[in-house]
Parts: structure tokens; C-alpha cells; sequence
């Protein structure tokens, strides 16, 4: 079964489907992205991707390509052509095509596209051994709020992490705080038990996952603390742990090849993952299979 995509209107095969040379996407990262996850058919926080697509637009003033119940429905349907029912939904929409200038068109058409990628999720290892970060100086700019398709820094930090055997990088500000990952949160668990995680702010994404986990959190009594730690701190904290669309909750078990806590996954790890997915109202897509 061919993979589907949409672009503009239009469900293409995957392989066929293109866009403008001169859309401002690829001529000046000109725009924003989302990442919904489907488990089980069920799109997670589909409400808090929206919410945060339509900020990300509104900060770059780039209109609606379409109407958010028309985007609904688009992402249903890409799903379903795809027989996904575990997967990566991506949104990602642009300033469209305009000649070449830096300045904005004076009436753009936004361009939209949406993929979707099966997804078997992290190896069963991940959730049973942790993984590995390192950590890397922050080199973004200073909106990171916004979830712009502008990611080199966040690849360069990737493929050095990959490089040095890690599966995420901790991006680092310039006094010594962990920003957030590459492409994840970044959450310790204190000796004493408290759950930390930087504040939303321009310096980091606000995680829609992130903000799921706090407010379950908040539901369940587990006490946690929204402020900026060092690495010093984590690499010193009971546990840590990063979150993700892609990822849900992962515990971290190694900061620059130092063991975090006994070097195993914690009980706070496992628990922020399965309140995560309970809330959501599926199972674990990967112990589903049975570990
Ligand atoms: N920070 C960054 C830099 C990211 O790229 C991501 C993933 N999109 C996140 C945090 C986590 O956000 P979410 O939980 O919405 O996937």
C-alpha cells in the first residue's frame, strides 16, 4: 500500500509529492511544524498541538492555510489512507511560494503539508536500560517558543549525540542550565523525590507532552517544580528523564557517559510514562508488544 501524503489540497502518493523551489520553507525556513503521535489509532493531545500550532502561527504571522476544523479532518483522513494505527503524524505549513525576498509577500499562500510515518516507537531497551544524553552548548536563536522548521541547530546537536553513542543531546545555556533536548524536555527527579523541569518561557518548547505530564502530575499529587537545573544538579539528581511526542516519557540514564542515580530507569520515569499513556487512554505501544 503506497504511502499517502497531503499537500495543498491534494492526497498524493508520497514518493510524488513536492513542493514549490521557491517556497519560503525551503528558501528561509520560513515556517512551523507539529508532531501528533497515533497510538492505537488515537491522536494523542491533539488539542494541544493545535493550540500551539495556531501560537507559532500568530508569532510569525502566517495565515491559515486552511480552517483548524478542515485541519482536523485533513490529519483524519491522512491517517486513515495510511492504515496507521500507530505513527508520527507531521503538520507542517509555510509562508508558501514568493519570489525569492526577504521581506514578506504581500499576500501569501501558505503552504500545507502532512505526512504520516508508521512507527514502531523506541526499542523495547529503552524503556529497560534508559538512555544515554550528552550535553552540548545551545547555539538557537532566542525564539525557541516557537516550533519553527528552522532546525539545524537541533540536527547538529543530534548527530553528535548519535556520534557519541547518546540518543539525545541536553542543550545548555550559556550559565549552565539545561535549555531542553534536541528535540525532547529535559526532567530530573531530585534525592528528595521532586520532579523538575525548566520553565515554558522563549528559551525552551513548551512540550505538549511536557504540559500533559505536569498537569497530571498536578492531578495525582506528585509534587514537582518548574525551574531551571544544571547539569551539575542532574548529573547529581535520583533520576532524570526526557519527553517527547515521539518518545512520550524515556528515562535517562547516563549525562556524558555518567551513570544517573544506580544507572537504571527510576520508579518517578515509569510512572510520569504510564499516567502519560493512561491519561491518553491507550497502552504502551512499546511493552504492548510484550517485552
Ligand atoms: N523541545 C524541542 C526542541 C522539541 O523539538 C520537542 C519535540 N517537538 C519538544 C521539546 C517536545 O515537545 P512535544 O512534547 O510537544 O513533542
Amino acid at each position: 500500500m503506497p504511502r499517502i501524503a497531503y499537500v495543498n489540497g491534494r492526497y498524493v502518493p508520497h514518493v510524488a509529492a513536492s513542493v514549490h523551489i521557491e517556497d519560503r520553507g525551503f528558501q528561509f525556513a520560513d515556517g512551523v511544524y507539529e508532531v501528533v503521535t497515533v497510538i492505537a489509532g488515537t491522536l494523542m493531545d491533539e488539542e494541544g498541538h493545535l493550540a500551539r500550532l495556531t501560537r507559532s502561527l500568530k508569532e510569525l504571522s502566517i495565515p491559515w492555510p486552511v480552517k483548524p476544523r478542515t485541519l482536523r479532518m485533513i490529519m483524519r483522513e491522512v491517517v486513515r489512507r495510511n492504515r496507521s494505527a500507530n505513527a508520527l503524524l507531521y503538520i507542517q505549513i509555510t509562508r508558501g511560494p514568493a519570489p525569492r525576498d526577504f521581506k514578506f509577500p504581500a499576500e501569501p499562500t501558505p503552504t500545507l503539508v502532512i505526512t504520516c510515518r508508521r512507527t514502531s516507537f523506541q526499542p523495547a531497551s529503552a524503556l529497560e536500560k534508559g538512555v544515554a544524553v550528552i550535553t552540548l552548548p545551545d547555539i538557537r536563536w532566542q525564539r525557541r517558543d516557537i516550533k519553527s522548521i528552522s532546525l539545524l541547530p537541533q540536527a547538529l546537536g543530534k548527530q553528535q549525540a548519535v556520534q557519541a553513542g547518546a540518543f539525545e543531546g541536553w542543550q545548555v545555556d550559556p550559565d549552565g542550565f539545561v535549555t531542553e533536548g534536541c528535540s525532547s524536555n529535559a526532567w530530573i527527579v531530585t534525592k528528595q523525590g521532586m520532579l523538575v523541569t525548566r520553565p515554558a518561557s522563549h528559551a525552551i518548547l513548551n512540550g505538549i507532552t511536557r504540559q500533559t505530564i505536569l498537569a497530571c502530575a498536578t492531578q495525582e499529587g506528585i509534587a514537582f517544580e518548574e525551574r531551571a537545573f544544571t547539569v551539575a544538579e542532574a548529573l547529581d539528581a535520583a533520576e532524570a528523564l526526557m519527553t517527547s511526542a515521539g518518545t512520550i516519557a524515556l528515562p535517562v540514564t547516563r549525562i556524558d557517559g555518567q551513570p544517573i542515580g544506580d544507572g537504571r530507569p527510576g520508579p518517578l520515569a515509569k510512572r510520569v510514562r504510564e499516567m502519560y499513556l493512561a491519561h491518553g487512554g491507550v497502552a504502551d505501544p512499546v511493552r504492548a508488544g510484550g517485552v
